[in-house]
């Protein structure tokens, strides 16, 4: 039995995750849960699994939590709360789906105690990812990618040597707003915006994905993740979301990874890895039903968002954890129906135009900037 920390308990990566749990109840247990606000979705999970441990954010969930349950769980609060249980010495195996650089610190600690860590927190590689690369490398931890992308490139790897790789593509679905031009964005919708053509995802990453930001921070992420400099990663439109990543080598061979899009493929993989355990899917892929595959060209006009991550990418520094954070607070006000969905991008824009970039900034430093660049960014709409 391996017990699992699951951090995000009560988000689309999270309650993916306990159903892989669920299906492989001979294997896996949950040891300790963290979430946000949303006590209604934890209980259930709190109740069927009864963890030893339970982190929320909101002091006052904690009463409700325990007038509710017929057991007696250790209850604790924050990001102390979910330091604890990542590195916890019974813990196995940290699942880090939380959304946002909110995971960084737990991230760390997880690393620190050696824990097997599913990885799915793009927002903390992005915002610190030679910090948290550094204690990898130095407490021999591999980071395993929940990232649909991420995972195609891990399975790619898979005994290859990193030297030999010639270019990473990452595939892309292009968004809810694929076929539309940049005329036709001014006007659209927040319900449009939440409308992905093929994954089901949480609301943040699913604007992320018709920004294409998305896809700039998995360009970042890949970088971190596989070592691999910017110059060699390119991204490519592929609406089936079939083809999830490829890998070239320099002998001009090319190694792709396939399947349906379902992100519990992912997830196990990271928890299983170096294994393959049956998936109990109703479906597998069905090429002669898909028929045909598609390739075009994600260009930095139409998609602005993936000029700046490239940017932030390669300037380095302080640079990508002030993409980042903008990117959240803007996602944020877009979602509060604040700002229009153009407004996003100029937001960021402009963010990222006024810092003055810190070089190999500190665990601080990047805290600090990832504050101010929050506060900034609700300044030039307020
Ligand atoms: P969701 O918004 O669905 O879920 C986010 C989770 O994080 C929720 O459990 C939420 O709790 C929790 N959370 C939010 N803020 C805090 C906080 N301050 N402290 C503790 N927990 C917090 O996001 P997703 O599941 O979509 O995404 C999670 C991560 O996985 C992101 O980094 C995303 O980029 C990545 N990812 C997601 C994919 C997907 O298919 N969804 C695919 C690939 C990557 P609550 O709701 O209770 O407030
Ligand atoms: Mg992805």
């Amino acid at each position: 039995m391996k017990q699992i920390t699951l951090l995000g308990a009560t988000g689309s990566i999270g309650l993916q995750t306990i159903d892989v749990i669920k299906e492989n109840r001979n294997r896996f247990s949950l040891f300790a849960v963290a979430f946000g606000r949303n006590v209604e979705k934890a209980l259930p999970i709190i109740q069927e699994f009864q963890p030893k441990y339970i982190v929320v954010q909101d002091p006052d969930a904690k009463n409700k939590i325990l007038t509710s349950i017929s057991y007696h769980p250790a209850i604790l609060v924050g990001t102390e709360g979910m330091k604890e249980i990542a590195s916890h010495p019974d813990a196995e195996i940290v699942v880090n789906a939380v959304l946002g650089s909110v995971g960084l610190e737990a991230t760390l600690e997880a690393i620190r105690a050696k824990k097997q860590i599913a990885f799915a927190n793009k927002e903390t590689l992005v915002t610190a990812g030679h910090i948290v690369m550094k204690e990898a490398r130095q407490n021999g931890v591999e980071l395993l990618p929940v990232d649909s992308e991420h995972s195609a490139i891990h399975q790619c790897l898979r005994g290859e040597k990193i030297n030999e790789v010639k270019r990473i593509i990452l595939t892309a679905s292009g968004g809810s707003f694929r076929d539309r031009t940049r005329e036709e964005l001014k006007n659209v919708s927040l319900k449009e915006a939440l409308n992905h053509p093929n994954w089901s995802m949480g609301a943040k990453i699913t604007i992320d994905s018709a920004t294409m930001m998305n896809k700039g921070l998995e360009v970042i992420e890949a970088h971190w993740l596989f070592d691999v400099p910017y110059e060699q990663i390119d991204v490519l439109m592929h609406k089936e979301s079939v083809i999830h990543s490829m890998v070239e080598f320099r002998d001009r061979n090319v190694m792709a990874q396939l399947g349906t899009p379902d992100m519990r493929v992912p997830i196990q993989y990271a928890l299983t890895y170096p294994e393959r355990l049956e998936f109990s899917s109703e479906k597998g892929l069905n090429l002669m039903e898909i028929g045909k595959l598609h390739f075009a060209e994600l260009s930095f006009e139409r998609f602005p968002c993936l000029k700046m991550a490239y940017d932030a990418g390669k300037t380095g520094g302080s640079l990508p954890a002030v993409l980042n954070a903008a990117n959240e607070e803007a996602v944020h006000l877009f979602l509060q129906n604040q700002i229009t969905f153009l407004q996003i991008e100029e937001l960021i824009q402009r963010a990222m135009d006024e810092h003055k970039v810190i070089q190999e900034p500190d665990l601080e430093t990047i805290q600090a900037v990832d504050r101010e660049t929050r506060e900034q960014v609700k300044s030039y709409v307020n």
